[in-house]
């Protein structure tokens, strides 16, 4: 039994880390040879040293050697089977299998009308999470405060001094100036401008920590672990307050030269002069973030539609909801095609506040890719749900943080099964 979990957890450690190459050898061969073993071990969890030569085509001296630079850098561990059918000459074979990294990592993850903090092992296993909402939105210190705050409640709770967490990863909702480390927009969260997050986080709890859009935590998130686990090219698109976008391509993050990529809130899909709150005029944003979706389906003089009851007309069947929702996939859609066509994804996860919305916000989308993508890109691309929820921002923050550890997430690690 306990070689079967800890072959589980090293198998899901290595999502997080594949190239695992703290010290590249100089031997371009041998260091070929490394992977090779590495990428078997992630694929099949648990071997024995002969398993591992026939699989790999290795001779019995690679291996070895391989294997024992491997375990004294503390990045495969030797486990006990379990498996009858693996015992030899009566006595357990010994499998070799990945070994969890080591170390502990804080998310943090703000909204507009919350904060949502999880600790965790870089494994990644999450020992403690908490969410709390705001019930307007805070200013950056204010907020910031609170989430410092908050981690100094969760952290005892993982069993953990805040000594023992080597970084915190942070997510805010807007892009951020990679030069400065300020978030772009002042327009998302107005109270947020002239600051580095990061900074005045690291400053109230004393640990590293690294800020990233929300769109592209979500993005990597659901590429480690949701709808798109084992595909390299993902697009994410997060519709709430806002509408944004996260690209994972190559199984990594894509933030663009300026940290603007996947912004595609603002194409302009309007010409009729619909204001955005970006000071520009018929923006995707304007038409399909869900304050406006609310309000559109709200009848003149009748009480406010809120989220939780349109979801409950989209789920009833009921036919506006429907229509509206298919619809707002549709404009979703006329933005994502040209992505398709330029990027050539193998998903669209459709996350956020509406992607408990389901079917006809996906079918939107779907119409529309296959109305105006390329017919090669459009036939490559599966449009999905996000599996994660509101916790693909946070799970994709604990992605992060085991990459910025030195765990590399490749195509090959997001390739396994
Ligand atoms: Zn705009």
């Amino acid at each position: 039994m306990l070689g079967k979990i800890t072959a589980i957890s090293a198998k899901r450690a290595y999502d997080l880390r594949v190239s695992t190459t703290p010290a590249v050898s100089a031997d371009p061969l041998r260091e070929l040879n490394r992977q090779r073993v590495l990428e078997q071990l992630s694929r099949s969890g648990a071997l024995t040293q002969s398993e591992l030569g026939r699989t790999t085509g290795l001779s019995r001296t690679t291996i070895s050697s391989i294997l024992t630079e491997l375990r004294d850098g503390g990045l495969v561990e030797d486990v006990r089977a379990e498996d009858p059918g693996r015992r030899g000459r009566g006595r357990p074979a010994t499998l070799v299998t990945l070994a969890p990294p080591p170390g502990y990592a804080a998310a943090v993850d703000f909204g507009q009308r919350h904060v949502r903090v999880a600790v965790a092992a870089l494994a990644p296993r999450v020992l403690a999470e908490r969410v709390e909402p705001f019930d307007t939105p805070r200013s950056g210190r204010d907020a910031l405060d609170e989430a410092a705050a908050l981690l100094a409640r969760v952290i005892p709770e993982a069993g953990l001094e805040r000594e023992q967490l080597s970084r915190v990863v942070l997510g805010v909702p807007g892009p951020l100036d990679p030069a400065t480390g300020n978030l772009l927009s002042g327009v998302i969260l107005p109270g947020w401008t002239r600051i580095d997050p990061a900074v005045e986080l690291q400053r109230r709890i004393g640990i590293p920590v690294t800020a990233e859009n929300d769109a592209n935590l979500g993005a990597l998130g659901e590429a480690a672990f949701g709808a798109a686990k084992g595909l390299g090219d993902v697009v994410y698109v997060k519709v709430a307050t806002g509408i944004g976008a996260g690209l994972v391509l190559g199984g990594r993050l894509h933030r663009g030269t300026s940290g603007i990529a996947g912004e595609i809130g603002h194409v302009q899909v309007r010409t009729d002069g619909l204001p955005c709150r970006c000071g520009s005029t018929g923006c995707l944003e304007a038409v399909v973030r869900v304050p406006q979706l609310l309000a559109d389906l709200t009848p003149p003089g009748g009480p406010a539609l809120t989220l939780p009851r349109l979801l409950e007309r989209v789920r009833a069947g009921e036919p506006t909801a429907v229509a509206a929702m298919r619809s707002a996939g549709r404009e979703i859609g006329r933005v994502v095609a040209p992505l398709c066509n330029a990027l050539n994804p193998a998903a669209v996860v459709m996350g956020g506040l509406l992607g408990p919305v389901g079917q006809p916000l996906l079918d939107g989308v779907r119409e529309s890719i296959d109305e105006h993508a390329q017919q090669g890109a459009a036939e490559a691309v599966t449009v999905l749900a996000g599996t994660l929820g509101d916790r693909a921002e946070v799970l994709g923050a604990l992605a992060l943080a085991a990459q910025e550890a030195g765990h590399r997430i490749g195509p090959s690690a997001l390739a396994a099964p």
